[in-house]
């Protein structure tokens, strides 16, 4: 793109605020990286995490206002912020950016929105904030020279979701080794962005921006990567170097099923090098449904997974997706029976027994059509930001929003009490003696956890 065409397109920006209105409890590393390249280049940064600070308006005035859409509870929570801030601010210039940008873009210009980058987006911010176009033929997907992320500023890491742990309470803090994923998984939203390609983040300015973090106080650390074996070599390489140069410091990453069983190997490297748990996603024990999900596992081998980390003294954390189009009531009761079985209650947060599947704007689900879908899917909802859809049987919609209700009411109630009320209700509804525990009821400081729940 010329430089003609780059001055006509706006003017530079001299001040930027960063927004970001949820990241799971997370200080946001999706603030704190394309802050690096903007103070770096001599922009005066402001960053707001409205999820632990309140909209205060004179953050606000900048010449360029960006907000990071990492995901769908993210992108919702900032169309009134998009909003206000195009109202309070009609001269600022705003921007997305984020896995939920791209596919949300119609919504987003439809709000006043000039600028809608994709997920490697650090350049792309840069270039916007300059009053360049950003770069032609890097694509959605250009390859980065990441920087060490600028986290003064942020929130401290004290304000964030902690670790829970039999000893005590740890600070947690977060960075990524990786971004996207090089599998394919029907209902993924980074599949619409990252099309099957990730990116590895070198392992200095990751290791840099853990050694900022452990300086502030974190004890713990979140890998947010997508998927933490995508690239097998980078993650040992970084765990080992992670251990020996922050001794005690623990963490946890997520894997899924099928890089847990490829590379078993290397899971004692996980729990010798401080790893507290191991968020995996399971979404479903009914083979039918996984392969409508191309989750690329099958129950059986989730089942050897949980045998092998549990010989291991690793800990899981599955998530699951239990109401989808193809769910059945029969079909929760048994997941709710494997997850007894497997003896994963107090391994499971509540939530996810309540969760439904999304449909998003761009989703590979919509490729499924008519019968294969078996649901009635609606026009894509703007409040929403989702395809509704209706279930074929209307009694597993209404078990879905029952469960929904028993973990919503239940948020002083163990992981254990609300397990047993859920397997009531479902066997209720089947007509069925209410199955008894096979696992026992253990006190839930015993696995370590974050106690911040996963809303996606
Ligand atoms: S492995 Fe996980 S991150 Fe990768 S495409 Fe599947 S669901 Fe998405």
């Amino acid at each position: 793109m010329s430089a003609t065409h780059a001055a006509s397109r706006s003017q530079a920006a001299q001040r930027v605020t960063l927004v970001a209105t949820y990241e799971l409890g997370r200080q946001p590393f999706g603030l704190a990286s394309p802050a690096a390249w903007l103070q770096g280049a001599g922009f005066q940064v402001t960053m707001v995490d409205l999820s632990r600070e309140p909209f205060e308006p004179e953050a606000f005035n900048a010449d360029l206002v960006a907000f990071h859409l990492p995901m769908h509870t993210a992108t919702r929570l900032a169309v009134p912020v998009i909003r206000r801030v195009r109202a309070l601010v009609p001269a600022a210039r705003v921007c997305c950016y984020g896995l939920y940008a791209l596919p949300n873009e119609r919504m987003l210009r439809d709000l006043g929105v000039e600028d809608v980058l994709g997920g490697e987006f650090e350049q792309a911010l840069l270039d916007v904030a300059s009053g360049r176009e950003p770069e032609a033929g890097s694509g959605p997907l250009p390859r980065l020279d990441f920087r060490v992320p600028l986290r003064a500023g942020l929130p401290p890491l004290a304000r964030y979701a902690t670790l829970q742990t039999p000893t005590g309470t740890r600070v947690v803090g977060y960075t990524e080794a990786s971004r996207g994923c090089k599998h394919l998984c029907r209902h993924c939203p980074i599949v619409p962005v990252y099309g099957g390609r990730f990116r590895a983040i070198p392992r200095d300015v990751v290791l840099a921006d853990i050694r900022s973090q452990v300086e502030s106080g974190a004890r713990h650390i979140t890998f947010g990567d997508p998927d933490f074996f995508n690239g097998i070599g980078h993650a040992v390489s970084l765990v080992e170097s992670v251990a020996a140069q922050f001794p005690g410091l623990t963490y946890d990453v997520t894997i899924k099923v099928e890089h847990l069983r490829e590379h078993r190997r290397h899971l004692t490297l996980l729990r010798d090098t401080g790893c507290q748990f191991v968020v995996t996603a399971v979404e479903s024990v009914d083979d039918a449904v996984l392969a409508k999900l191309a989750k690329g596992h099958t129950r059986a081998e989730f089942e050897a997974v949980v045998e092998e980390c549990r010989d291991l003294g690793l800990p899981l954390a599955p998530t699951f997706i239990p109401f989808t189009p193809w769910a059945t009531t029969s079909g929760y009761l048994e997941l709710l029976r494997t997850i007894d079985a497997l003896h994963l209650v107090e391994q499971v947060a509540p939530i996810q027994l309540t969760l439904r599947l999304l449909i998003q704007e761009g989703s590979r689900l919509l490729d499924l059509e008519g019968p294969a879908l078996n649901a009635r899917l609606g026009s894509f909802d703007e409040r929403l930001l989702v395809y509704p859809w209706a279930h074929s049987d209307p009694d597993v919609d209404r078990l879905q929003q029952e469960a929904a209700a028993v973990v919503g009411r239940g948020l002083t109630a163990s992981r254990s009490e609300l397990f047993d009320e859920l397997l009531a209700l479902t066997a209720d509804r089947l007509g069925v003696p209410t199955p008894h525990r096979i696992s026992g009821r253990l006190d839930r400081a015993a696995v370590p956890y974050l106690n911040e729940p996963w809303y996606c």
